[in-house]
């Protein structure tokens, strides 16, 4: 194996297992995962996103469904929806595709989804449990950035991880994952102090900020394994990642191309997140049934 972490690769042979199981799943009781995306109003990125994860979908053989509600939907009428997806028995995971209208508040919206069909585990009661390490589904873009350093079997117990990033949908989960696999974890952002040093002396190092070119190679420590989660456009207008791969590629042991790294497993995660609604949904209903 290279020093680069294909995710594609990988993501591709996730799918085949997370197909199988649910060929499994349909057989053995009947239940075909579904997934609902909303997408609300007509962002171009967001329309991609969503077209994307049908494909998905399709691909594993799970049912979905979108519904599109215009640029001007009330908060009502989006909740409303969620109210019925609830309840809907063949969806066994509701994705609300971000961002939001801004006269619609997306803390509001993620609590109304019933946490138990939360795939992309940010209700509340996710995050909680993801904080305590006892959880249902992990959010999906650090879960496919674990598998993606898992594939290489680099160990990470005991090992100085630096994620730069703190949002609550990549950066502070991701944090948590590697602190439960036994890594010391510093978390950078933009008022952090001393940040090209700090990177420099991390052993794993994942940058989540969202600018092109932003991890330069003086910031990298050879023989550590980086990891883009970045997703830029650079002046060519070319999908770029945070990492001036060029440079940084030769001292890296290992790397993630953009595109290609973490972009193919963020929505793999999804649909393995969407058949575990569909097995714990199950395994509750023949509990109830006993
Ligand atoms: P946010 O904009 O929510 O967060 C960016 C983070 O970067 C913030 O915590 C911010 O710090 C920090 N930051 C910004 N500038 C600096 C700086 N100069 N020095 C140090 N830290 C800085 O973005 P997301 O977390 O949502 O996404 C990050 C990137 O990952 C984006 O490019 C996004 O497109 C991509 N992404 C890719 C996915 C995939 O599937 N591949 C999925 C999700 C996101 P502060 O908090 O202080 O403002």
């Amino acid at each position: 194996m290279g020093k680069i972490i294909s995710g594609k690769e990988i993501s591709q042979a996730l799918r085949a297992k997370i197909k199988a199981e649910a060929a499994t799943l349909r057989e053995d009781s009947g239940i075909q995962p579904g997934l609902a995306v909303i997408l609300v109003g007509n962002d171009p990125a967001s329309q991609i996103y969503v077209r994307n994860k049908q494909r998905a979908c399709e691909e594993v053989g799970f049912h979905s469904q979108e519904y599109k509600l215009s640029e001007n939907a009330t908060e009502e009428q989006l909740l409303d929806l969620i109210g019925v997806l609830n309840k809907d028995n063949k969806m066994h995971g509701i994705l609300v595709q971000l961002p939001l209208p801004d006269h619609i508040d997306p803390q509001t919206v993620i609590q109304n989804i019933a946490p138990e069909k939360d795939v992309d585990a940010f209700h509340p009661i996710n995050v909680g449990k993801i904080m305590i390490g006892d959880y249902d589904f992990l959010p999906c873009t650090p879960a496919g950035v674990m598998e993606l350093i898992d594939s290489i079997g680099v160990e990470i117990s005991g090992k100085h991880c630096v994620v730069v990033g703190r949002s609550n949908i990549v950066g502070k989960p991701m944090a948590m994952l590697l602190l439960h696999r036994n890594a010391t974890v510093t978390i950078c952002h933009s008022k952090t102090r001393n940040l090209a040093e700090i990177c420099a002396s991390a052993d794993i190092l994942v940058s989540a900020v969202g600018k092109a070119n932003f991890i330069t190679a003086d910031m990298v420590k050879e023989g550590a394994v980086v990891i883009d989660v970045g997703m830029n456009r650079d002046a060519d207008g070319k999908l770029c990642g945070d990492v001036a791969y060029a440079s940084v590629e030769p001292k890296a042991s290992y790397i993630t191309p953009v595109p290609g790294g973490v972009g193919p497993m963020t929505i793999t995660m999804l649909m393995q997140n969407t058949l575990r609604a569909a097995q714990l949904k199950q395994s509750r209903t023949k509990g109830s049934a006993e």
